[in-house]
């Protein structure tokens, strides 16, 4: 692996994420930043810390899935803000695993929050804000070709099993695994796990309060974002320093 990596020019400012190139054609750099962001862009604010928990919980994440066999873009920590991930040739999907009821399918469906789903519901969305991220299905998929029949395969598989791993580590901590968002690439014809898990991109609850400790506590204005992040951190055991 190549030591000394060279930070190169700004390719993307995401809402919360930039993503500047390197030296080496096949290594990108993401800086977390403490940007955040709800509705498709339409509430924002800097909580500071945020993009230091987020880089050191996405780290911790993604060491424990790649332990566990899922193929991920993370290769190290290189800042407080920053990882050295693999350039992934990003799908404009989002794949969404429910295990619980809350956020829009309770709005699509008439459903009320907590209802356990059992077996747990897979959902695509086309990542797109300026079109709000709508639901998609795997005819979409191929018929506009944003990805082949078996790289999504690939990326249920691979979302499913991410469930099976995270679910087992949050519920040792006492937390519920609510949904999450995941987003893939393709690197030299692997699909791979990309872009980031953190509280930023899942829903995680106290399993005994219910207490709300991710990111719908910035969306709902309950206050307290950061220190929620810092807690599931702190219980599921994340160098914090
Ligand atoms: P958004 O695009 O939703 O505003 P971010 O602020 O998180 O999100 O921006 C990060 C961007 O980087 C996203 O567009 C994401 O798809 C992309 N990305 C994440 N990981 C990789 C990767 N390994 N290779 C290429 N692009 C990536
Ligand atoms: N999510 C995300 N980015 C998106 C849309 C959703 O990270 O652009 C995450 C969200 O945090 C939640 C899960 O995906 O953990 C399901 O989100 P939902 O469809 O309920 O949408 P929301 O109500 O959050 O807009």
């Amino acid at each position: 692996m190549n030591e000394s990596i060279e930070k190169r020019e700004l390719i993307n400012r995401g809402k919360a994420k930039s993503v500047y190139a390197t030296d080496d054609p096949d290594r990108l750099i993401l800086e977390f930043r403490d940007d955040t962001s709800a509705f498709d862009g339409a509430k924002t604010a800097q909580l500071a810390g945020k993009g230091v928990i987020n880089n050191r919980f996405n780290a911790f994440i993604m060491e424990r899935l790649e332990a566990a066999g899922i193929p991920t873009h993370f290769e190290r920590l290189l800042s407080d803000h920053e990882s050295l991930v693999k350039r992934l040739d990003m799908f404009p999907i989002e794949c969404v695993v429910r295990n619980l009821t809350a956020g829009s399918i309770c709005r699509r469906l008439g459903v009320p929050e907590g209802m356990d789903l059992e077996p747990p519901v897979f959902e695509f969305f086309l990542k797109n804000d300026e079109l709000h991220d709508p639901m998609i299905n795997e005819y979409h998929i191929r018929a506009f070709h944003w990805a082949t029949d078996a790289q999504v395969a690939a990326m249920k598989d691979l979302t499913f099993r991410v469930n099976e791993v995270l679910k087992k580590l949050f519920a040792d901590a006492g937390l519920l695994l609510v949904d999450y968002k995941l987003e893939f690439g393709d690197y030299h014809g692997q699909v791979v796990l990309g872009d980031e898990f953190t509280p930023d991109g899942c829903r995680l609850w106290d399993a005994k309060t219910r207490a709300k400790l991710d990111k719908d506590r910035f969306r709902q204005g309950l206050g307290g974002v950061v220190e929620a992040y810092q807690e599931v951190a702190r219980r599921i055991g994340v160098p914090l320093d």
